[in-house]
């Protein structure tokens, strides 16, 4: 075997596909989000753009009491938290909280973990391989996160078509009220910005005596009037069994968890291998996510405007003849529908109008379906907007996209 010309052979057919990933090199500033400095792969000077993509939906990664918790944390408890969290690890601060992510979803309990895709693949694992003849029930776009942690489980999966309950209600009629079964989907489907509808699932879930898993990755902090996600704001936070969620996104910091009920908790907390082996975080993460939870559950100015700012977005690209895709969530897709273009926009984008928005390529979504994918925040104000829709103006008529929808 050549493993050279293997490792090479691979990396060209995803430049020949234009789907080889290149990341920006970005240098945040506090209090200039939405812009960053851009540090060009040619070694030239770094100059300020404007992120357009970033997943700190809210700018919570900057918000002065996130950086004071942070600071106050760092000097007053020094950087790693020291281990596991069996071992010496554990710190007032995670348990703290957990406590303050329990009470956002309703639930009694929560465990923190390293990161939502963590979270996602622990809880999945552990419990699609523990709970006897098992069955998973995944809606077919759920995250990779998911994916991969059922896969690993080896329980039987079943894949129901995207948000459609009729076609879940009959799977779950053909599994039978006795085998133990879990429906794992998401709130807000991060690619397309459709909304699952969370109460039908969870009466069919109650019905057939499944267990419901939600990942509410992209609505934590985002949506409801504390910020639990679209089961809170659709009032029915109280029937999901286990909410998943992250810390890194509305919250602005990084960190998964779950949030349960205590027996459920611990059960993941006693049995998962991706909780139990691996060093916890540091006090200053969960420090500033602790004081971004609280904010969001307090405040709700940030979710307010962000809405206002993804809807103007969404009504000047239409306005502009830009095919920008329906969503009924604060994501802003616009359909390119093929790969090396969609890469070609968003480097044009990059190098001749200072903006930066990543292409979403094969196979975060399928193929023929290549889009930029738009997160507007409260701090995107006219002016960057105003410049953005000049620049995809003239990016689009310079590529010949088409600019039907
Ligand atoms: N679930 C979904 C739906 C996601 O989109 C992502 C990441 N983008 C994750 C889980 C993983 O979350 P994290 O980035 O915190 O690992």
């Amino acid at each position: 075997m050549n493993y050279n010309n293997f490792f090479k052979d691979a990396i060209s057919g995803l430049k020949a596909e234009g789907r080889y990933r290149v990341f920006a090199n970005l240098e945040r500033i506090v209090g200039k989000f939405p812009k960053s400095l851009y540090h060009p792969e040619n070694g030239e000077a770094p100059r300020e753009i404007t992120v357009w993509c970033s997943n700190d939906y809210l700018g919570m990664g900057q918000h002065p009491k996130v950086l004071e918790a942070m600071d106050k944390a760092v000097s007053g408890q020094g950087g790693g938290a020291g281990g596991t969290r069996n071992i010496s690890g554990s710190n007032h601060l995670h348990v703290a909280l957990e406590q303050e992510l329990a009470d956002l979803h309703g639930k009694e309990a929560a465990l923190l973990m390293t990161s939502g895709y963590v979270a996602n693949w622990t809880t999945l694992s552990t419990l699609g391989s523990k709970l006897p003849d098992c069955v998973i029930i995944s809606d077919s776009q759920n995250h990779n996160s998911m994916i991969e942690g059922m896969r690993h489980s080896k329980a039987e999966r079943r894949i129901w078509n995207h948000n459609d309950v009729e076609h879940l209600e009959a799977i779950l009629k053909d599994l039978g009220p006795e085998r133990a079964k879990i429906v794992a989907f998401e709130s807000v489907y991060s690619m397309d910005g459709d909304i699952a509808p969370i109460g039908q699932i969870l009466d069919l879930c109650e019905k057939y005596n499944a267990i419901s898993y939600l990942d509410e990755v992209h609505a934590v902090g985002m949506y409801g009037p504390r910020g639990g996600g679209v089961a809170e704001r659709d009032g029915v936070m109280h029937r999901v069994d286990i909410v998943q969620g992250t810390l890194a996104k509305a919250f602005g910091v990084i960190g998964g968890y779950i949030a349960a009920k205590p027996e459920i908790v611990d059960f993941v907390r006693s049995f998962g291998n991706g909780f139990i082996f691996t060093s916890s975080h540091p006090p200053s993460i969960a420090a500033g996510a602790l004081a971004s939870v609280r904010h969001l559950k307090e405040s709700n100015a940030e979710r307010v405007a962000q809405k206002e700012r993804a809807e103007t977005l969404r009504e000047r690209m239409r306005a502009a003849g830009l095919p920008v895709m329906d969503a009924p969530s604060h994501i802003v897709p616009l359909m390119v529908g093929n790969a090396a273009m969609c890469k070609e926009a968003s480097d044009r984008l990059l190098f001749e109008h200072d903006i930066y928005v990543q292409p979403i390529n094969y196979p975060t979504v399928p193929r023929g379906t290549e889009r930029l994918r738009f997160t507007p925040g409260p701090l995107h104000n006219d002016e960057l907007m105003d410049h953005l829709i000049d620049s995809l103006l003239a990016v689009w008529s310079q590529l010949g996209i088409s600019k039907a929808a």
